[in-house]
């Protein structure tokens, strides 16, 4: 019935047995079959044991989304090495703050991201580092076969990174079962079979692209477009190859849309545009649906937490519900609304929404406390906080974390404020999300100087320190911020200032 049992490299390994000359994947310089990216990923798992890598040794994967990927994830996790995969945009400095964390043995790491690795090393030496391409070219003599090597599928696989209201990123353990759970569940949703082809093209590090949809892909043997993400690529790929699925962060299909070449590709190919990790408003839904001449959109929200797999709004339910996250769940998950103390809430009411099911967490890497306070008795708290309408779907309102969505991609204020209170003219900072209408919201530090000071100064300052993304486009100054009786700094007001 589900995933019980099956490790991911073993999907990956059946699907050679059994389908050896079906595309594996395809990139902008490559193209494999499942036999041979088997074959190959078992070279350099061998190459890697070789090296003296070890099961249980976490390593961090930094790729873009290519073929390179591929080869890293896979042999590692054929070695029953740990892959964590990293955000390639991060700075040295937050990649230390990561792998130091998480008692990293090495990194494995694409040849163009050479430079962000030897200023990483300089600080932090690192027992293995290994380029990817210059590895799959070392391992070419070592054997093909299959390392068959005892390995449980409830042993810890794969390490993801989310932040949370500390700003230090937290380590999430997922094992094989639980992440073929998700695509267990999201291939029955989603009538994944192997004919598809699906298009991925939001950044691997992320849980949604990675767990939910690559890994679900290769569970129906389907062949895998991977490419980074412009919307002219987005457009290319799907005309190009006949993609089938695809799944993106609603600013990339808002992007996609408003591109001048859009006319020149024919987009019939596709049977589901899903999109998640926000919402698109209703407006912008409709201004896609019309510009794709598609109406296949499925919205999935979850949390990296819970997989992440949790409710789904079908394009039909889109006609009158859009903007909600939906009233279902994939199969082998549930979700509620509840009160604080853990009630269901009344249609209208707002409570916070809560997730269970095959493919939570283990736990939060080497922080039993966060574990204990996000999952409760088999739920995980998810912090979103969401009202029922009278037909059962749920609306999100507001977030209980503080965390800004910009792109689809989280970002957490407390890094930034944190940064910018190592600046000598800064007493203090507040960093909220306002409203953007392409990116749904983009960072502000409001700034509270002691000394004289300018934007740009800080700008440059804050750039030195984390990835672009986080960066604040946005800044104001103020003599004082709002505070509540107990001195904490009330952000709601600074976000009506
Ligand atoms: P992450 O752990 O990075 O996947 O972030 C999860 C958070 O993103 C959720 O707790 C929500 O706040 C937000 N999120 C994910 N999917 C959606 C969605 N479809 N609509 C609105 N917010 C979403």
């Amino acid at each position: 019935m589900n995933a019980n049992g099956i490790t991911i490299h073993g999907v990956l390994e059946r699907n050679a047995r059994k389908y050896p000359d079906k595309e594996a994947f395809i990139s902008a310089t490559n193209r494999l079959t499942y036999a041979k990216m088997n074959e190959t990923c078992n070279r350099i798992a061998r190459y890697l044991q070789d090296r003296g890598l070890r099961k249980g040794d976490r390593v961090a994967v930094m790729s873009r989304n290519n073929e390179h990927f591929f080869y890293a994830y896979f042999s590692l996790i054929k070695l029953g090495a740990i892959p964590m995969s990293i955000n390639i945009r991060l700075t040295s400095n937050e990649l230390e703050v990561i792998l130091r964390n998480s008692n990293a043995a090495g990194i494995f790491y694409e040849k163009e991201l050479l430079q962000t690795v030897q200023s990483l090393t300089q600080s932090f030496p690192l027992q293995h580092t290994f380029c990817i391409q210059d590895t799959a070219q070392e391992a070419e003599s070592y054997s093909e076969d299959n390392l068959n090597l005892p390995i449980d599928s409830r042993e810890v696989c794969e390490i993801l990174f989310t932040s949370g209201t500390t700003g230090v990123p937290k380590g999430v353990l997922f094992n094989h079962e639980r992440i073929l759970s998700i695509a267990y569940g999201i291939s029955i949703e989603f009538q994944l079979t192997r004919n598809d082809r699906m298009l991925t093209i939001m950044p691997l590090s992320h849980s949604a692209p990675l767990n939910t949809f690559f890994i679900s892909g290769l569970y129906c043997g389907c062949t895998h477009v991977l490419s980074d993400f412009t919307p002219q690529a987005f457009l290319e790929w799907i005309h190009k190859e006949k993609v089938t699925f695809v799944f993106a962060a609603p600013v990339a299909y808002l992007m996609a849309a408003k591109d001048p070449r859009l006319q020149q590709y024919d987009l019939s190919s596709i049977r589901v545009f899903a999109y998640g990790g926000g919402p698109l408003a209703l407006v912008s839904y409709e201004r896609v649906r019309e510009a794709f001449q598609n109406d296949n959109f499925f919205q999935v929200y979850g949390l990296t937490e819970a997989g992440p797999n949790g409710s789904l709004l079908r394009p039909e339910e889109h006609l009158t519900k859009a903007g909600s996250i939906g009233k279902n769940t994939a199969v082998n998950m549930e979700f509620r609304v509840v009160r604080a103390d853990g009630s269901e809430t009344a249609p209208g009411e707002f409570g916070e929404i809560i997730l269970s099911g095959d493919s939570l967490m283990l736990a939060y890497d080497n922080n039993p406390q966060a574990t204990t306070e996000t999952i409760r008795d088999g739920w995980v708290y998810t912090g979103d906080i969401a009202y029922r309408d009278e037909d059962g779907y749920v609306y999100i309102v507001d977030r209980k974390k503080d965390v800004i969505i910009s792109g689809g991609v989280n970002i957490y204020p407390r890094e930034i404020e944190e940064v910018l209170a190592k600046h000598p003219a800064v007493l203090e900072s507040c960093v909220i999300g306002v409203p953007h209408e392409e990116w749904g919201e983009t960072v502000k530090a409001v700034v509270v100087p002691k000394a004289e000071v300018t934007e740009e100064e800080l700008r440059e300052f804050v750039a030195g320190h984390l990835a672009d993304y986080k960066c604040p486009r946005l800044y104001s100054f103020v003599q004082e911020l709002p505070r509540n009786a107990s001195g904490k700094i009330l952000k709601q007001q600074v976000k009506k200032m």
